[in-house]
């Protein structure tokens, strides 16, 4: 995080005049997320359950009469103000952070929109980075914003989203599926959304916690394996499906239930490729039940699933780690409801529902177990949730 102090609209436009030396004529915000439950089963063709929270990214925003971008960020301060012209908008390395935003441009110019004017952008953001709070995606859908107000575009805002997508995967490289830019570029305040990510189909349902509230505990380690052991993962669930494929056809192990799966494990003929395809069909299922539980108002039912999910994450997907597995477990002697990690895991976040009267002793046995196991501290914040994008003033 920059700072402490709040972001504000008057911070904001505060900040852009001493970077830019002129008045902004627009503020934006888009929001981070977490999962409720249904991880890495975005790529499996399952359903995911996020939401947006209030913490995210913010920008200040002046038009240029030239093709220039000018883009400066206060969590990046030593990078100073970084340039590139609309009318070369290629990748490059040395504009560092700044290829999430350029990728925008990119996607939205390669897709017909007409971009025919640069801008003066300050950006400046309370989420983590790096911690699986999908702070590339919230930039990227904070960029999507401001292109759509700015230029009065009629975009779909699914379409917006499947944009932040191209950038993530086409542009900076990264072979993530659609739940990060769909939760930011979709959220609703107090709502989460159960998104079939195979049709994208998707329903908003309310989240009552009555007198309970997630809190985000952040390891504060750097998910420095997490690309690699991510692909490694998408590697076994294609080879399990096509193992099962040879006598069973399905398109996803997504689309295989508790039956189907028992029935035809044996095609997978592997331990370590079984562990995976069972994570990715259980969890696909414990997501729908979680969603039921929810909207009957049945949180006891909700939190059990949501541990199941760590332990499912923990021993059979292992890609947890030592740091959130001392939370998760942590939380679980501390009275949580429910508590698992949450993002692509070997580091980042877990979240913890925990009963709002209790949140302080909670924070206090948590922080003091995590230290004592791993040394250092981790960071505490009560998510709320949040709308997606928005134009502040
Ligand atoms: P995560 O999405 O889990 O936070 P990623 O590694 O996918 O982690 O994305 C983090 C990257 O996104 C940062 O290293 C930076 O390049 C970019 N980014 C995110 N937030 C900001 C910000 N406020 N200002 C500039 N760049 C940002
Ligand atoms: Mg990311």
């Amino acid at each position: 995080m920059s700072d402490t102090q709040a972001i504000t609209v008057e911070s904001l436009k505060a900040d852009f005049k001493t970077q830019f030396n002129t008045n902004s004529v627009g503020t934006y915000f888009a929001p981070g997320r977490i999962n409720l439950i249904g991880e890495h089963t975005d790529y499996n063709g399952g359903r995911v359950f996020p939401c947006a929270i209030s913490l995210g990214t913010y920008a200040a925003v002046a038009p240029r009469t030239d093709q220039t971008v000018r883009l400066y960020s206060a969590n990046f301060p030593k990078l100073g103000i970084i340039e590139f012209d609309l009318t070369n908008l290629s990748y490059d390395k040395k504009d560092n952070w700044a290829n999430y935003p350029k990728g925008v441009f990119h996607f939205f110019k390669e897709h017909g929109y007409q971009l025919d004017h640069g801008f003066d952008i300050f950006v400046n953001g309370n989420l983590p980075n790096g911690s699986g709070l999908s702070s590339s995606a919230s930039i990227e859908m904070l960029f999507g914003k401001i292109l759509t107000d700015q230029f009065n575009l009629t975009i779909d805002q699914v379409d917006v989203v499947k944009i932040g997508m191209e950038v993530e995967n086409k542009f900076i490289g990264v072979n993530s599926g659609i739940m990060d830019q769909f939760a930011v570029g979709m959220g609703q305040k107090d709502h989460a959304i159960l998104l079939d990510t195979n049709t994208l189909k998707y329903e908003l349902v309310p989240i009552k916690l009555q007198d309970y509230k997630i809190i985000i505990m952040n390891t504060n380690k750097r998910r420095e394996l997490a690309d690699s052991k991510y692909n490694e993962r998408r590697s076994e669930c294609e080879e399990a499906l096509k193992r099962i494929n040879t006598v069973f056809k399905v398109d996803s192990l997504g689309a295989l239930n508790k039956d189907t799966f028992d029935e035809y494990t044996y095609a997978i003929n592997d331990d370590t490729l079984i562990r995976r395809a069972r994570h990715a069909v259980f969890e696909n299922q414990r997501t729908g039940l979680a969603t039921d539980a929810l909207k009957a108002g049945d949180l006891n039912t909700f939190g059990k699933l949501v541990n199941a999910s760590h332990v499912s994450l923990e021993y059979d997907y292992e890609v947890t780690g030592k740091e959130l597995d001392t939370l998760a477990h942590s939380a679980w002697q501390n009275g949580a409801l429910g508590a698992r990690m949450t993002g692509a895991g070997f580091g980042g976040c877990a979240i913890a529902i925990v009963k709002e009267d209790h949140i302080q002793d909670f924070i206090a046995n948590v922080g003091q177990a995590y230290k004592a196991a791993i040394g250092y501290d981790a960071d505490f914040y009560i998510a709320e949730i949040a709308d997606g994008p928005k134009k502040l003033a």
